[in-house]
């Protein structure tokens, strides 16, 4: 048995951070190499949500991180942490199809917006007071909008109160169901109800699947009751209101206004780009302002996919020895819309109209005023207009800024010269004809 050195410890960091840049976390720094015996280095790890994520989705990076830098084959061993009695807060029994918490699912790491803040502000009330503020709690809105965030942030709080030891149950709609067909096969019911109506908070994400299951809908109805009697905490999280959940009877979605109904929308791009930006520090990247920009504009609506651009450019970036700048992210976006033909992007866009009238692209977003430039300028925005999905606002994004009346503008000077202007008409004509042929 031997201890691994401070500084080869360090370099097993840097190798996991450049090689997968997308799974490093600050928090890494507080993980501490304990001895290495027969080609396993055992890890000690700070905290159950750390150590999950650790084993399921860092673990051969970390093995070949070490192996890297060690020279030999090895493996890590990730410990997890000892927890004394007291500080044994969250389930009270692991079970292993249960959902485990996100340690990346925090408030901290979550950013609000006009979007979102009422429903961050209802998960924070409850987060601080279970049980007596809003009761049950729901939350809801389309796929990849941050429900599941939300209510992990409210676990993670609850479990970090360091008050009484709660009993948090978390898990989807999807295992509360299939839990309950296990007990009714397996005569467990008298269990199965022991374990749910014994909890200070429950916690479901996705309550719509309900909707399929009469037998689980009649057993969460008695669920609900008890635990709302007896004055503990219910979150919930759906895809819609309860009203608009089909198949969904009165007694229930009757229980879920009870409380408070919180709906998350779609972000803006302002809000994008702070997520975009969150999103690269958790990852320890700091990504300039137009490729934050670029991410963000590129992804119109949804924070999950956000995640999966922003993790496309920090790995294509990989290749040009770790920096991220905007041509790299137009690289690794370039195909991000798929599908049969993928859709027009700004890019394609301001790379057409510079190539057809052979300006700068500096100079196409900068605030030259001449014909030459300006002409080019507002014809972009025009395309821009016509051929993506792009609010007016975001469009003014990509031309340093300029807010959304200048865009109308364009817009309209563009719609209106075109009819009196047969070449400008052309010009029109032929670079949507070479756009769409582009991504056909
Ligand atoms: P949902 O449960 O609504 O489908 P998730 O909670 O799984 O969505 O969110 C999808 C991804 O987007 C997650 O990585 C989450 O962290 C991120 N996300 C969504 N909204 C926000 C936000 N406001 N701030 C930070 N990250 C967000
Ligand atoms: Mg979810």
């Amino acid at each position: 048995m031997c201890s691994i050195s401070p500084r080869l410890w360090s370099d097993i960091l840097v190798e996991v951070r450049q090689q997968h840049p997308e799974l490093a976390r600050p928090w890494f720094a507080s993980l501490e190499p304990l001895e290495m015996q027969h080609g396993v280095l055992r890890v000690q790890t700070t905290g159950t949500a750390h150590h999950a994520y650790l084993t399921q989705q860092c673990q051969q990076a970390f093995n070949s991180a070490a192996q890297a830098v060690i020279g030999r084959l090895m493996t890590i061993a990730f410990v997890p942490p000892a927890h004394p009695d007291s500080e044994r807060p969250l389930t009270f029994e692991r079970e292993t199809d249960e959902l485990q918490l996100n340690p990346d699912y925090t408030f901290p790491n979550f950013v609000t917006g006009p979007c979102n803040r009422l429903a961050h502000a209802a998960c924070a009330a409850v987060a601080d007071s279970p049980g007596h503020v809003y009761n049950p709690l729901f939350v809801h809105g389309n796929v990849g909008l941050g429900k599941s965030h939300l209510l992990q942030a409210v676990c993670h709080k609850l479990q970090d109160h360091g008050q009484a030891p709660k009993r948090i149950l978390y898990l989807s709609c999807e295992t509360f169901t299939n839990h309950f067909v296990e007990a009714i096969e397996r005569g467990a019911l008298h269990q199965f109800r022991y374990r749910y109506r014994h909890v200070d908070a429950l916690v479901i994400d996705d309550i719509q699947f309900l909707s399929d299951r009469e037998q689980s809908r009649e057993e969460f109805f008695h669920t609900f009751n008890t635990l709302y009697q007896a004055k503990k905490q219910i979150i919930l999280s759906a895809d819609d209101a309860p009203n608009g959940i089909p198949r969904l009877e009165e007694r229930l979605t009757s229980r879920f206004n009870w409380g408070l109904v919180v709906r998350i929308d779609s972000p803006s791009l302002e809000t994008r780009m702070a997520i975009v930006r969150k999103k690269a520090a958790i990852r320890c990247a700091n990504l300039p302002e137009d490729v934050l920009y670029h991410i963000a504009a590129s992804v119109p609506s949804n924070a999950r996919e956000l995640e999966g651009a922003l993790s496309k450019v920090l790995v294509l970036s990989q290749q040009f020895g770790g920096a991220v700048n905007l041509q790299i992210a137009r690289q690794a976006l370039g195909d991000h819309v798929t599908g049969p033909g993928r859709l027009i992007g700004i890019s394609d866009i301001l790379d057409a109209v510079t190539e057809w009238f052979q300006i700068r692209l500096a100079d196409l977003q900068g605030k030259r005023r001449h014909r030459s430039i300006a002409l080019p300028r507002q014809i972009s925005m025009y395309l821009a207009r016509q051929l993506t999905n792009l609010s007016l606002e975001e469009i003014g994004g990509y031309f340093g800024g300029r807010d959304h009346t200048t865009v109308l503008h364009a817009v309209q000077t563009v719609t209106d010269l075109q009819k009196q202007d047969q070449e400008l008409e052309h010009v029109l004509t032929a670079l949507t004809a070479k756009l769409h042929e582009k991504v056909s």
